[in-house]
């Protein structure tokens, strides 16, 4: 089994972001767990049931920019409350975890439920105000402008709802190491996070 690297935190935090650079910096796969549940979102938002669009999910269907979209994400955060959803997306998870040539994974259980042996496992962090800034302003570069406000409201909606579930919730594992990026500058945060791998031995 190749080395596992685990990075789990609430939306905007700066997992996708240090999720990759961990990968790239260490030549592990990485796997943005979230689009899973946004691809299922997608498809419920057309008109699916969300079990079913579970148990049809092609990576295909990764592949969209329209997941990046605030309804979807808003869609996600609800079909990730249904644990028929979620035990249907662990196998592919697992599998990708377990790469020969190593993997990061990053989501809101990675390493609590998905990979609770992971070499390494981060919670990365950061307050409401500082993660609803920060989607503000990749939404606008996108064109997807919705007011501050509302962007504060659907990361305290998504919060809400992630932690709150009953199945999987968004939490830190025991043995997780936390970073807070309120305060950091995002090179900050992606050397913090390969220091961290780096002594773990990868
Ligand atoms: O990470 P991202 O914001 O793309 O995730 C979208 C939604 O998918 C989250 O709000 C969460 O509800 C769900 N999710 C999850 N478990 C994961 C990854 C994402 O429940 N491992």
């Amino acid at each position: 089994m190749g080395f596992t690297v685990s990075i789990d935190g609430p939306a905007a935090a700066g997992k996708g972001t240090i999720s990759k650079a961990v990968a790239l910096h260490f030549g592990f796969a990485h796997l943005d767990t979230g689009l899973l549940y946004r691809a299922v979102g997608a498809k419920v938002l057309e008109g699916a049931e969300p079990l079913a669009a579970a148990l049809a999910l092609m990576a295909d269907d990764l592949d969209n920019d329209t997941l990046r979209r605030p309804e979807v994400a808003q869609a996600a955060s609800k079909v990730a409350a249904l644990p028929a959803v979620r035990a249907a997306l662990v196998d592919f998870q697992r599998s990708f975890a377990a790469r020969v040539g190593g993997a990061v994974l990053d989501g809101r259980d990675i390493g609590t439920v998905i990979c609770p042996e992971a070499d390494v496992k981060l919670f990365v962090t950061a307050s409401a105000e500082v993660r609803a800034r920060r989607r503000f302003a990749e939404l606008s570069v996108k064109g997807l402008a919705q007011s501050f406000d509302e962007v504060l409201a659907d990361v305290q909606d998504r919060d809400a709802r992630d932690m709150g579930r009953a199945d999987a919730p968004l939490k830190p594992a025991a043995d997780a190491i936390e970073i807070d990026t309120s305060d950091m500058a995002i090179e900050d945060a992606v050397a913090a996070a390969v220091a961290l791998v780096e002594a773990k031995g990868a």
